[in-house]
Parts: structure tokens; C-alpha cells; sequence
């Protein structure tokens, strides 16, 4: 049984408020929660880190599952690509935000993507 390229999770995170010109980050890996706990505990990427130090919450917006890393690429490689991606015009409700939820109690439908809008 020939194994295909190992495949992972790629993921978006929505920066609010933006940190300087940066208000997404787009990642990939291979082991989504031990990941996603690094960016909200400021260990992940640069770019998370910095922004929460900076008080910015980040929100995760988008789950694409078992794509390979040049999913990623091909998303990075689109004009205005986070936006375009990030739902978070309509999920966006700062003041309704329960005290306890973490940014990663709500997890958006895997195949929300496909409907887009
Ligand atoms: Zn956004």
C-alpha cells in the first residue's frame, strides 16, 4: 500500500485588532491542536507571538483539512488571499463573546469553504 504525501491541517487565524498591516495568519501542519496551542500560548509563528503581546486576540476562522503544504502555498500566492478567505465579516460580534470561550472553542464546519458566502 503506497502512502501518499502525509497531509495536515492548514489554518487561518483572523488578528483583531490587526497587528500593524497584518490581520490574518495562514499556517499549516501536521498535528492541528498541539499547533494551534503554540500560536495562542505565543509560541507559534512570529507574527502570533508579537500580536499577542500586543493585546490582539486572535480568532481561528478556517480549517482546511488533509491538504498538503503547497495548499498553503497556493493559497499565500493569492492577491488579498486571508481576506478573501476570512469569514469573520459575518461571524464578527466582538461585544456577544462569551468570558470563557477560548479562541478555539468554535471551530468553523470543515466544509464551510466550499459554500463561501
Ligand atoms: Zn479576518
Amino acid at each position: 500500500m503506497a502512502r501518499s504525501k502525509p497531509k495536515g491541517y492548514c489554518y487561518l487565524f483572523h488578528i483583531h485588532p490587526a497587528y500593524k498591516h497584518a490581520a490574518h495568519y495562514l499556517g499549516w501542519t501536521h498535528e492541528l491542536a498541539p499547533r494551534l496551542n503554540a500560536h495562542l500560548t505565543g509560541q507559534g509563528a512570529r507574527l502570533t507571538q508579537v500580536a499577542l503581546a500586543a493585546g490582539c486576540s486572535l480568532t481561528l476562522v478556517r480549517i482546511w483539512k488533509d491538504v498538503d503544504r503547497s495548499f498553503e502555498r497556493q493559497l499565500k500566492k493569492r492577491k488579498n488571499a486571508p481576506a478573501q478567505l476570512c469569514p469573520s465579516v459575518v461571524l464578527q460580534s466582538p461585544s456577544t463573546r462569551p468570558a470563557n470561550s477560548s479562541t478555539t472553542s468554535r471551530i468553523p464546519d470543515y466544509d464551510q469553504h466550499t459554500q463561501n458566502h
